[in-house]
């Protein structure tokens, strides 16, 4: 799912141009037994699988925590935020996205299915966050949304700066006025 989306656009070209570095790992990898098993159903019952907390740890462990310096080399221990998707998390707002284009490394988990045991939840998590009051059928599309809007915000990766001056109100809404091309009439 994500190949396409990291390889298009904006995005693709901040990718080539080592602005950013993004990379997307499945879960099933990480997976212990020959079914490559990443669910089980709920421990007190209920409906729908959840996300197996041991799975996710080895995933989050096998991510290296680095980052870019000026030069392009990796770095280690520089700051990085583990977010997991999820609708009951904070809302994305673009004042949001401005905090998290300061980081140097996230590492977004997509929730699949009924969701992620809590106990990754708790040990790992930093922030749960939400792209709007609706249920996806998975984390996949709202972790390409937060990437998208953030990745534009990191210096360099839009060709002029000026197009990042959107206007926001007090309430966080977006005020545009209505645009044209040629030809005038
Ligand atoms: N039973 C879960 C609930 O009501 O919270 C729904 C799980 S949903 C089918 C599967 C996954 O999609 C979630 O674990 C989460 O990672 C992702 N997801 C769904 N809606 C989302 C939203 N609005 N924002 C961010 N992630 C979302």
């Amino acid at each position: 799912m994500f190949s396409e989306v990291f390889k298009a656009s904006i995005m693709g070209k901040a990718v080539s141009a080592g602005k950013i570095k993004v990379a997307a790992r499945n879960i099933r990898d990480y997976a212990t037994d020959i079914h490559h098993t990443v669910d089980d159903a709920p421990y007190g019952g209920g409906a729908g699988m959840v996300l197996k907390p041991d799975v996710l740890a080895s995933a989050l462990e096998g991510v290296p925590a680095a980052s870019m310096s000026a030069a392009g080399m990796p770095e280690t221990g520089k700051k990085r935020k583990v977010i997991l998707l999820s609708p009951q998390g904070k809302k994305l707002t673009q004042s949001l996205a401005k905090e998290l284009a300061g980081f140097d490394q996230l590492v977004l988990i997509c929730g699949r299915y009924e969701g992620v045991d809590e106990r990754f939840i708790e040990l790992f998590v930093d922030n749960e966050i939400s792209v709007g009051d609706y249920v996806t059928n998975g984390g996949e599309i709202p972790a390409m949304v937060l990437c998208d809007v953030v990745i534009r915000l990191i210096p360099g990766v839009l060709g002029k700066p000026k197009l990042l001056k959107e206007r926001i109100t007090k309430n966080g809404g977006f005020v545009e006025y209505a645009q044209y091309t040629r030809p005038e009439v």
